[in-house]
């Protein structure tokens, strides 16, 4: 037997034995399994702790720091006995920080809940003692111009565990992995510690951890029930995967939506690590995955060399594995495709990303057909792996800092034969300062040209360009973002196939072929406005609609109770660049009289901030267009949405909308859930958002009062999903999808049926799925759920196959799919879905739905659509669709559905 396979009893631990609950006498690992199945299949699996080794065991037995406290002599209880919370992880990386010599914290944010995210560097003393000038010494392997890796230059690795919060034998791993490193005196480790800084990340998602961690420990008794059907193995809605807004963080490593990924990246960007480790759980029946995993579907700007580095340190884990006659599995399933994953985007940042997956228990103990587990079990694994990584780097240590260093230097050279001198993104002021702070956090280089510049014949203002260069060391990441690729070497994904950046944002992108002048390399900092000064004497302001800050101010304003109204035509102003579009939000005097300088100060302080025009009106009296009287300029309702949550909508599409109102648009919003919609007054709400899910437990009540609701002259928004719901409970009529004539329907590359094989039939279902594509949509601009976007063409990010009939009177129509942009779309689907509806109205008595095909605002990453979503929560109460012009024959009761708001 291995030594790493026997009971651990290091000194510190018999020290305070009398903390220690339940102690196994110190007998080899291997018979303890062997007892413990006896156990089992005695007590018919009602005890909670006579299966699961102490995964303290794995440790080896080490000679060790005496005076720090084992994890179970400072919790109370062994690792894997129970589920960690947040707070008492942290507090032992805490207590580790103080008492070891060691440790150092680097503390780098707060989670939404208010919970301390840090990692904590873990290495020799005099390392700890020196941190900051190791870590600014780095900076020089990653400039892409040294030439040396220096003598004493040390191995970074990033250990990173639970950015899913339900994935728990990752987070109760990371305690021991610490007390090993904090406490052994064998060789091994501190030669590990000169070669090396661990930052040990104990908790990516503390949130999710916590959500988990509290259900987890109250959902079951004394007993631990090994049946998957026991409430304690099935959290309840929205479970701990995800963070405070329903999001997966382990998505969020490229949007950078979240604190938690904004601190993450910019520790990741201070240190350049050589290995990130990514600690995970997979469904209860698997047994143990490690990177690499399906090799033609690895990103294709990710070095052959990394995927080397990769398989090598594989050995390891599978060494590892094995002495503990641990099951696993490296190349299937999982892939490495996209790079707002943990495990992948180190792969395009000159380092080695490595994704581990543990079969889950989820609660305390999972016995199925093909495993009986314990918690500990898994914890065990986590903890085997954490040590195999830190093995295999350090023996790999000089092969990951030259590949470090030539990753940098060829990312230099990399554009020498290309004419490629510059990526050049146009576009609207709002999202070219969105783009460059995310492209900021991303340590990428960019400039904001101070004057005017000429790209491919046409001249952009200050403030309406963002140059980055391609002769810049992270020139493989922003390559990453802005090539809309659509053939790959496989057509399957785990995740999304493209995450366009241009399109997110809604930006055009130039590729800039010949040298850069001098004044494209200037920066603009702050807005490019004038100063804004409040006029008490004139009529009102019209904010233009077409920045993305707009909504928001418009939210800010109705805080104030302001009476805010938007023009449904086109109109003239007096001045210069006083031409307004259709959703111009008007702001005036006369109505806002007991407000105004409340109002003016908003503005003022706003424009200190965005560098909006909100243009001053001198006259209700036009140029030409409607004058500010008119009855064609609407009053808006007081913004107040209820948003649906809960059991049967998707928490990642709930949280994404909900993210979006309270943080990018500052929109208080109700959430209800499903089960309690019917005790909500819903003519309280100005509009009902259905967020995508499959509303199964709404019941024949709920949709009777969502119809009163909606006939009264409600507005119901309903995205993704839930319109397919929508229309089987008629409150949305739906079109008969046509028929597609047999030739568009095939597929040109598809075999035929009887060609077919058995084995392929998962990846011909995955073919005909759209795990994630940038579609571009063509909008009616004068229709008010297209108001406010800067041209007619908005691309929208589709991650589903559901499509929807165009509606036969055009009036209701405002965006329809014109082409695919970027990622994967098969050949079918794109003509089942080009032109089919992605916006539309349906009305309905006095009100109406609004329809969103897509999630508008998908991962916080997708700004490009977000109007969609803002209009129809502040514009959508007004909107009334017209009758279907006579030639179309379908004009049945659809003139003057909607009640006119105006409250004069
Ligand atoms: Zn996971």
């Amino acid at each position: 037997m291995e030594k790493t396979l026997h009971l651990h009893h290091g000194t510190a631990y018999h020290r305070s034995r009398e903390h220690v609950p339940v102690r196994f006498p110190p007998i080899p690992y291997a018979h303890l399994r062997a007892i413990r199945c006896i156990l089992f299949l005695a007590v018919a699996g009602v005890s909670s702790l006579a299966i699961g080794g102490d995964p303290m065991a794995v440790l080896p037995d080490d000679p060790r720091v005496e005076e720090i406290k084992s994890p179970a002599d400072f919790f109370g209880f062994e690792i894997g006995s129970r589920h960690l919370r947040h707070d008492q992880v942290h507090a032992y990386f805490r207590y580790l920080s103080e008492e070891s010599d060691r440790v150092a914290a680097l503390p780098y944010g707060q989670t939404h809940g208010a919970r301390p995210l840090s990692a904590f560097a873990i290495s020799a003393p005099e390392t700890i003692e020196q941190l900051d000038s190791h870590r600014k010494s780095r900076r020089k392997l990653t400039t892409g111009r040294s030439e040396q890796v220096p003598n004493d230059a040390k191995l970074v690795m990033y250990i990173g565990y639970s950015v899913h919060g339900d994935e728990a034998s990752a987070v109760n791993a990371a305690p021991l992995v610490a007390y090993h490193l904090c406490t052994s005196m064998s060789d091994e480790v501190l030669e590990w510690l000169q070669q090396g800084i661990y930052l040990v990340d104990p908790a990516l998602n503390p949130d999710g951890v916590d959500r988990f961690a509290n259900w987890a420990n109250e959902a079951r008794g004394q007993f631990a029930s090994p049946s998957s059907i026991a409430r304690e193995h099935n959290q309840p809605w929205p479970g701990g995967r995800s963070n405070y807004y329903w999001f997966d963080l382990n998505r969020d490593w490229l949007p950078l939506a979240h604190p938690e990924s904004q601190g993450r990246v910019k520790l990741f960007h201070q240190w350049k690590p050589n290995v990130v480790l990514d600690f995970h759980e997979m469904g209860g029946t698997s047994t143990f995955f490690f990177q690499p995993g399906i090799p033609a579907r690895t990103n294709p700007l990710t070095p052959d060399r990394n995927k080397e580095l990769t398989r090598l340190m594989a050995l390891e884990h599978a060494k590892a594995m094995d002495q503990a006659n641990e099951l696993y599995f490296t190349e299937e399933q999982f892939d490495d495709f996209y790079m707002g994953k943990g495990s992948t985007y180190p792969d395009l940042h000159g380092a080695v990303g490595i994704l581990f997956e543990q079969g889950s228990t989820r609660g305390l103990r999972l016995t199925n057909d093909l495993t009986q587990r314990h918690f500990r079990d898994t914890v065990a694994n986590q903890v085997r792996t954490s040590l195999s990584s830190l093995r295999g780097a350090n023996q790999l240590k000089t092969d990951l800092l030259e590949f470090q260093r030539d990753f940098y230097q060829k990312a230099l050279t990399s554009g020498e034969g290309d004419s490629l001198q510059a990526y050049v993104l146009t576009g609207s002021q709002s999202r070219i300062s969105a783009a460059r702070e995310l492209l900021r956090r991303h340590a990428v280089v960019t400039h904001v040209p101070t004057s005017p510049i000429l790209v491919d014949g046409e001249t952009f203002p200050p403030g309406q360009a963002l140059v980055v260069p391609t002769a810049q060391a992270e020139i493989t990441f922003v390559r990453s973002l802005m090539e809309p690729l659509q053939s790959f070497e496989e057509n399957l994904f785990y995740d999304v196939s493209t995450w366009h950046l241009p399109s997110a944002f809604d930006l055009t992108v130039h590729h800039h072929l010949t040298n850069l002048p001098d004044a494209w390399l200037t920066d603009l900092s702050g807005p490019t406005s004038e100063a804004f000064r409040a006029d008490q004497d004139c009529a009102g302001y019209a904010i233009r609609p077409e920045e993305l800050w707009a909504p928001r101010l418009i939210a800010s304003l109705m805080k104030l109770d302001a009476d805010i109204r938007i023009t449904t035509e086109p109109m003239r102003g007096s001045d210069e660049g006083q031409d307004w579009p259709p959703g111009t939000f008007l702001v005036l005097r006369q109505p806002n009289q007991t407000n105004w300088d409340r109002i003016l100060k908003l503005l003022e302080n706003r424009a200190t901030k965005d560098g909006w025009v909100a243009q001053a009106l001198a006259s209700s009296m036009t140029v030409s267009g409607p004058d500010l009287g008119s009855t064609t300029v609407r009053r808006l309702p007081r913004c107040n949405p209820l948003l649906v949550v809960g059991a049967g909508t998707i928490a990642y599409e709930a949280g994404a909308i909900w993210h979006f109102l309270d943080h990018r648009m500052g929109q208080p919003a109700t959430l209800v859930d499903t089960l309690q919609l019917a005790d909500v007054n819903l003519q309280d709400y100005s509009c009902i958002i259905l967020p995508s899910g499959s509303y199964s437990t709404l019941g024949e009540r709920h949709v009777a009062l969502l119809k009163e609701y909606v006939r009264g002259g409600g507005t119901l928004v309903g995205i993704g999903d839930a319109i397919a719901w929508l229309q089987q409970k008629e409150l949305v009529v739906s079109t008969p999808e046509k028929k597609l004539s047999p030739a568009a329907d095939g597929n040109r590359d598809a075999k035929s049926d009887t060609e077919l094989r058995f084995g392929d039939a998962s990846d011909a279902k995955a073919l005909e799925s759209i795990a994630g594509a940038f579609l571009m949509t063509k909008i009616d601009p004068t229709h008010p759920l297209a108001y406010g976007f800067p041209d007619t063409e908005v691309p929208v990010f589709r991650d589903s196959e559901t499509r929807f009939e165009l509606p036969t009177n055009p009036y209701q129509i405002a965006a329809r799919y014109t082409d695919v942009i970027a990622g994967y779309v098969s050949e079918r689907n794109r003509r089942r879905l080009i032109p089919s509806a992605a916006s539309w109205v349906s009305p309905l008595g006095k009100g109406r739905c609004i329809l969103l095909a897509d999630n508008p605002v998908f991962r916080g990453y997708v700004r490009s659509s977000e109007r969609f979503l803002t209009n129809a929560i502040l514009v959508g109460p007004t909107i009334s669709i017209p009758s279907a012009p006579i030639t179309n024959g379908s004009s049945e009761r659809q003139s003057g559905i909607a009640e006119e708001d105006h409250d004069h």
